[in-house]
């Protein structure tokens, strides 16, 4: 019994919170923290004058890390392991969750950027095995999945492989030289964000990105010889929607239809992860959103998650960041 505990704690959820710093505009407009991480697990709402009202003011998760730890750090200590696994063969999702401006995207970038070259120090320190890696980028945007790689904006489709599961068809898929690649390619996937982009941050507070890296490895004794194994899995960076867009109603015609698809992809996703949460029996709705098809094979069974929640210290976003508290809870 004390195995499958064990076990069943390994296939957790990660929960990690992130408080942002006040910004510098904030401090300007003499913007007030009303929270604050007492040590790495527990994060307290401070606010006198709230002081009896009804929402709980103690949280606790795997981690929390305050406004003046790095993305190093909460790279380091939050999502490496996870992040690693994919080159013994092990699928992953790294989630940024919170509304926006709360730091999802500073928070996701640096991440990705760590990881890859932790990998490629992996690699280069096992040169017994031959290894490739396959870098993608995708937007889902109003239930659309754009190639962020490629200028053409036709929509991608996606097709159920019987043993691949749910591809992105015609996705571009790169081969990642080096570092340097990488940061070509997060470059044109910016660029290509920002097409369509009304004002700053617009679309980014309504579209998910999915950045995957596949690696494929295989011993190099055997390459060529007709009976080498390959090992194969992806790891997903994944800048989520701004929260915010889960519980706000808006109210006329093309927004209104870009907000139901948000709530349609990141509501799948929470009722996913709460499921998921509660241990992985029954039926999980994947199917319901674009997002959810996407990641299945990266979500639940063997694969490990993270997901990191980003916070606004400001009392102007308390509920937002109690929104994002309690969906939070909710995952772990
Ligand atoms: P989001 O993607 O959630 O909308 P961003 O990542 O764009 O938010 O962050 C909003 C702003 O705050 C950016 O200017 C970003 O550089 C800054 N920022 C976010 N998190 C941090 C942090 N932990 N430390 C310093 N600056 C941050
Ligand atoms: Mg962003």
């Amino acid at each position: 019994e004390k195995l499958q505990m064990a076990s069943a704690r390994e296939e957790r959820i990660l929960v990690l919170v992130r408080l942002r710093p006040l910004s510098e505009k904030e401090i300007a407009t003499n913007e007030v923290v009303d929270w604050e991480c007492i040590n790495d697990n527990n994060i307290l709402y401070r606010n006198t004058l709230r002081e009896g009202s009804t929402f709980p003011s103690a949280y606790t998760f795997d981690r929390v890390f305050r406004g003046d730890c790095s993305t190093k750090q909460v790279y380091e200590e939050g999502a490496k392991e996870i992040a690693l696994s994919v080159v013994s063969g092990i699928n992953s999702s790294i989630f940024a969750y919170g509304q926006t401006s709360s730091g999802k995207t500073y928070t996701m970038t640096g991440i990705t950027e760590y990881a890859v070259a932790d990998i490629f120090d992996y690699i280069h320190k096992h040169e017994e095995r031959a290894f490739a890696v396959k870098f993608s980028a995708i937007e889902i945007y109003n239930e659309a999945i754009r190639d962020l790689l490629s200028t053409d904006n036709t929509p991608l489709r996606l097709r159920d492989d019987p043993e691949r599961g749910t591809i992105v068809e015609k996705v571009t898929e790169e081969t990642l030289r080096d570092w340097k690649h990488l940061q070509e390619l997060l470059s044109i996937c910016e660029a290509q964000r920002r097409i369509g982009e009304t004002y700053l941050n617009e679309k980014s507070s309504r579209s998910h990105q999915i950045i995957r890296l596949t690696i494929e490895s295989s011993a190099r004794e055997f390459l060529g010889k007709g009976n080498s194994t390959t090992l194969a899995a992806s790891v997903n960076f994944v800048d989520l929607a701004g929260s915010e867009r889960a519980s706000q109603s808006l109210s006329s015609g093309a927004r209104l239809k870009e907000g139901c698809h948000i709530n349609r992809s990141l509501l799948t996703l929470s009722t996913v992860v709460r499921k998921l949460s509660k241990g992985r029996n029954g039926h999980i709705n994947y199917r319901d959103s674009k997002l959810t098809r996407i990641l299945q094979p990266c979500l639940g069974g063997n694969a490990r998650t993270a997901i990191i929640c980003t916070l606004s210290p400001a009392r102007g976003h308390v509920e937002q960041t109690r929104n994002t508290l309690l969906f939070a809870c909710c995952a772990k």
